[in-house]
């Protein structure tokens, strides 16, 4: 039966839960050397972490309502269900970018897993300007790993159907379907702003039919483009890493969806970290453009190598071209700039509602003076209006950097 754990409660669980209780104590250790505190941050569930003397692994447990908002605000707990299927499918495909799943739990929304305390988030690291060189190498490996694994490119093609259906994760994509694609374009109670931010910009943008119409296409993506299995919030708050291993963490929304989606969320929010940060920082900045440039190169280049790779064996979407693998390719170069405008499309709409919609960044709303806070503000809002509108002409991710220097 399921049971909303708490720090008390915890200890029975565990202690009747033979797959977690062996993870921590011996036969004969008593359950009073369990000690158990709760370190969620996040907005949805509960997180603890676990710890009998060295040993330690991390409790996950999704309650049937939205954390960050109560009990009034329900939210069916089928979405660890999700995230469990996620995890254990990414870490088939990308094994040292996962962490590692020890135990999980459908009736009881419970997720148990490795502890990464050698680990910190990505959001907070950048937000103290801590540069990692191998970040970009290591999330372009997950993603071409975990999108074109998990496609028609790759699955078998009843298999990867089977897949969608497993993964219809109706409410979680109704929630960005709401709070990415929806609200921040029209005035809705749930909309907040820094009350500095001149509403000139605000407006600007909303009452743009050029830009509502780009918003309302990838709305559209979003809702109908089964490409690939995404993890759906790849923002840097779901990156812990340290200088040597970058792990990706709660794929709850994980459902099919077009392959730019994952790439243009973390690409926004690497650049709303750019555009938070002061032009006095020369070196830093220049850090998180070069991240911004590899994590496209790198990623295009290696979902490329896995297209063509895969080519020489048979898969689903083969047949015979006139000049072999040179059609092939010429396909793949093609497919990859839809991709990189979708990107575009989806970083444009993660920027736009991190500012006026809902959900805020702390790189940005950590800027305790107002004014320059919503001196930034603007650049964002301008910045992923000029994207929307022009990405089908972007065609580099060196024009994406030349925009967002100036
Ligand atoms: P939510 O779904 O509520 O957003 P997250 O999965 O993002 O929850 O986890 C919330 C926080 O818990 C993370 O920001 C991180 O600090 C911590 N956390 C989550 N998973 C782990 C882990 N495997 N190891 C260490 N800390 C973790
Ligand atoms: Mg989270």
């Amino acid at each position: 039966m399921y049971k909303i754990l708490d720090e008390d409660s915890i200890r029975d669980y565990v202690d009747n839960t033979k797959e977690i209780r062996d993870l921590l104590l011996k036969n004969d250790q008593s359950i009073n050397e369990l000690e158990a505190n709760e370190i969620g941050d996040g907005n949805l569930n509960f997180v603890y972490i676990l710890k009998v003397g060295e040993k330690s692994i991390i409790l996950k447990q999704a309650v049937p309502y939205l954390r960050c908002v109560g009990k009034e605000y329900p939210l069916s707990r089928i979405r660890m269900t999700f995230e469990i299927e996620a995890l254990k499918t990414e870490k088939q495909l990308c094994p040292s970018f996962v962490p590692d799943i020890f135990y999980s739990s459908h009736y009881m929304s419970v997720v148990v897993m490795q502890n990464l305390n050698q680990h910190k988030i990505l959001r907070d690291e950048m937000i103290s300007r801590v540069q990692f060189p191998l970040l970009s190498e290591h999330i372009s490996t997950f993603l071409a790993g975990t999108l074109f694994y998990t496609s028609d490119f790759y699955m078998d093609s009843g298999k990867k159907k089977e897949h969608v259906k497993k993964f219809i994760n109706k409410e979680l994509c109704k929630i960005t379907e709401d709070f990415i694609f929806t609200h921040p374009y029209e005035n809705n109670d749930t909309n907040e702003y820094n009350p500095k931010l001149d509403l000139k910009y605000v407006k600007k943008f909303r009452e743009d039919t050029e830009i509502k119409a780009a918003v309302l296409e990838m709305k559209y993506k979003f809702m109908t483009n089964a490409q690939a299995l995404l993890h759906g919030d790849l923002h840097t708050g779901s990156i812990m890493l340290n200088q040597k291993e970058t792990y990706v963490i709660d794929p709850e929304f994980a459902f099919y969806g077009p392959i730019g989606f994952d790439i243009g969320i973390y690409l926004a929010n690497l650049i709303m970290n750019y555009l938070s940060v002061s032009d006095e920082e020369v070196k830093y900045k220049e850090y998180v453009k070069v991240m911004v440039k590899e994590t496209w190169e790198k990623f295009a280049q290696k979902f490329k190598n896995n297209m063509i790779e895969n080519e020489k064996k048979r898969n689903s979407l083969q047949f015979e071209y006139p000049n072999g693998l040179n059609d092939f390719e010429y396909f793949v170069d093609k497919f990859i700039r839809e991709i990189f405008e979708d990107t575009i499309g989806f970083a444009s709409c993660e920027m736009f509602r991190r500012t006026v919609g809902l959900a805020k960044v702390a790189d940005i709303v950590g800027i305790e003076d107002l004014e320059l806070r919503a001196k930034k503000e603007a650049k964002i809002l301008g910045t992923a209006s000029l994207f929307i509108k022009s990405k089908s002409k972007i065609s580099t991710i060196d024009k994406i950097i030349s925009i967002i220097e100036k």
